[in-house]
């Protein structure tokens, strides 16, 4: 990829003023705007890699923004917000956010995230170009004809809801995905809830992470959900 086009969406002048100086210090390039309906507008005209969108905005609400742009849009969105509770990231993230940072943030934070983001294109955009039969990642292998996973050379053995959970994450990795997502996904609706998922997920965890030598996969978000890391050529 060339230098990503990222589109700022921030009403808040002094956090614009530190995204756009943060992205030009990478040599990333990007437009800004304020409300909801101009970006909505650029990014329909500009097509950008990526957005970062200020959740509080004059004129609309920043999941609404998200929903309007996910009609057809899949670029990653990092959510950026003041509000710290849970309930607002998930919103986000349901509505096909797939990172957010809680002001304040850290300037190192916000690249880490970008890089998060902007790997996952480059990733599924190689993914098309390859055989879609098996998913790799690090040392983690999935071959979906088989239904088989494997930490190098050694196969790991999981239940059928670890197999269903690992391949939802390898997915979408890169993303956050929420607790409600995962359970709809995976079970549809009522069959388990969140904290019959928190078992699956650690004894998932267990195997796959136990056997590798990546300690970390799959990230925890307190109170969000899970991230499939993606084992990276620069973190
Ligand atoms: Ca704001």
């Amino acid at each position: 990829m060339n230098k990503p086009f990222i589109l700022v969406v921030e009403d808040d002048k002094p956090i614009r003023k530190l995204i756009t100086t943060t992205l030009e210090t990478q040599g990333y390039k990007y437009h800004t705007t304020e409300t909801g309906e101009a970006s909505i507008l650029e990014a329909v005209s500009r097509r950008p890699d990526l957005m970062i969108l200020d959740l509080g905005l004059p004129d609309m609400d920043g999941v609404d923004i998200i929903k309007k742009l996910r009609e057809w849009s899949n670029m990653p969105i990092i959510v950026v917000s003041a509000r710290s509770e849970d309930r607002d990231k998930i919103d986000a993230l349901d509505a096909g956010a797939d990172d957010y940072l809680t002001k304040p943030f850290s300037v190192e934070e916000l690249l880490a995230r970008l890089r998060v983001s902007l790997r996952r294109i480059r990733f599924n955009s190689d993914k098309i170009l390859k055989d879609a039969s098996s998913f790799t990642n690090g040392n983690l292998k999935i071959d979906y004809a088989a239904g088989c996973v494997w930490i190098g050379e050694k196969e790991v053995h999981l239940t059928p809801s670890e197999y269903k959970l690992l391949c939802l994450l390898a997915k979408h990795v890169g993303k956050v995905l929420t607790h409600n997502f995962i359970l709809h996904e995976i079970w549809g609706s009522h069959a388990y809830d969140i904290p019959a998922l928190r078992v699956f997920m650690a004894t998932l965890r267990k195997k796959i992470e136990k056997t590798s030598l990546q300690s970390k996969f799959i990230q925890t978000h307190i109170g969000v959900g899970y991230r499939m890391l993606q084992v990276g050529e620069d973190t």
